[in-house]
């Protein structure tokens, strides 16, 4: 990877976004932060630029908004031609100290599925075929596991259609989170759940292209982390919650994937 490679990260003016944006910038990549807020935007790139000589650009990005991400996306075609890496972190949660509001589902399951859902649908075209493949990573949660102990689906059936890759469609995905208020899920467990589905799910259609044109996805739970989202509890820092996004990130050859999949106990979507 060199200065060459375009890595974009969405939501990335703090948190988990801002730390993924600044190690894939240290390990040399062209890093694109953005932010829903140009002024909290700028002020981050700056500081990545001149107090830690990064290079990194920046760009307006609300993963909510369909002419943000057109817009986004022709300033990219423009700028650098496509991208190689795609790191969708954005989202929210508003279950903070109860884990079944729904007040705030709407804008739960727009930011965190279908934020990423259309972020992943606007960037394909513009990722750039290359011998190690181009990347998408997810940042996803446990509590999105069909079979988690604490949100287990009501409905069996679903659930164990959500669970089996011959039987997941976008379809299914979508149909399950417009109806989860009637299983027993959370709102930001939902959201998660269908971010994992449909990672499985594309990651499927873009193994398959042929060599050199490949798109590798994967989702990852960063952990519980000090950051805004949970009030800054948690039990590890950003610096250490990014380490595996940046990994999924650049990660080489198969041989690699096995050996560190052993190591970190992450599984691999494209796998
Ligand atoms: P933060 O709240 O610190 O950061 C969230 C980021 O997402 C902010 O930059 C925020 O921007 C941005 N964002 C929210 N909505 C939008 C939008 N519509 N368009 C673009 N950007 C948006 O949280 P974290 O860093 O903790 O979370 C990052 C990711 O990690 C999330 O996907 C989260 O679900 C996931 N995660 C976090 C865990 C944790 O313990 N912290 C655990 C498991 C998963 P703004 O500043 O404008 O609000």
């Amino acid at each position: 990877w060199s200065s060459e490679n375009v890595a974009v990260v969405t939501g990335s003016n703090r948190g988990i976004g801002l730390e993924i944006a600044r190690q894939l910038a240290s390990h040399g990549l062209t890093v694109v932060l953005t932010a829903r807020n140009v002024d909290a935007g700028l002020e981050t790139v700056t500081s990545l630029r001149h107090q830690e000589g990064l290079k990194v650009d920046f760009h307006q990005l609300d993963v909510t908004d369909s002419s943000s991400i057109k817009e986004f996306g022709c300033w990219i075609k423009q700028t650098f031609g496509g991208l190689d890496v795609l790191v969708n972190n954005a989202g929210v949660n508003y279950n903070l100290g109860s884990d079944n509001s729904v007040e705030f589902a709407e804008t739960v399951v727009s930011t965190n599925y279908h934020g990423t859902k259309n972020m992943i649908k606007a960037m394909i075209p513009l990722m750039r075929p290359s011998p190690q493949g181009a990347r998408i990573v997810n940042v996803s949660s446990r509590l999105g596991r069909v079979y988690g102990r604490r949100n287990r689906l009501a409905n069996v059936e679903l659930r164990d259609q959500l669970s089996n890759l011959d039987s997941l469609t976008e379809e299914l995905i979508d149909r399950t989170v417009s109806t989860f208020i009637d299983q027993t899920f959370t709102d930001y467990s939902i959201s998660k759940l269908a971010v994992n589905a449909y990672t499985r799910l594309i990651a499927k259609e873009l193994w398959t292209r042929q060599e050199g044109e490949k798109i590798y996805v994967n989702s990852f739970c960063p952990g519980w982390v000090k950051t805004a989202m949970t009030g800054f509890a948690g039990n590890m820092p950003p610096e250490d919650a990014a380490d595996t996004g940046v990994w999924l990130s650049l990660i080489l050859s198969e041989e690699t994937v096995t050996e560190n999949s052993l190591q970190r106990d992450v599984r691999l979507t494209s796998e």
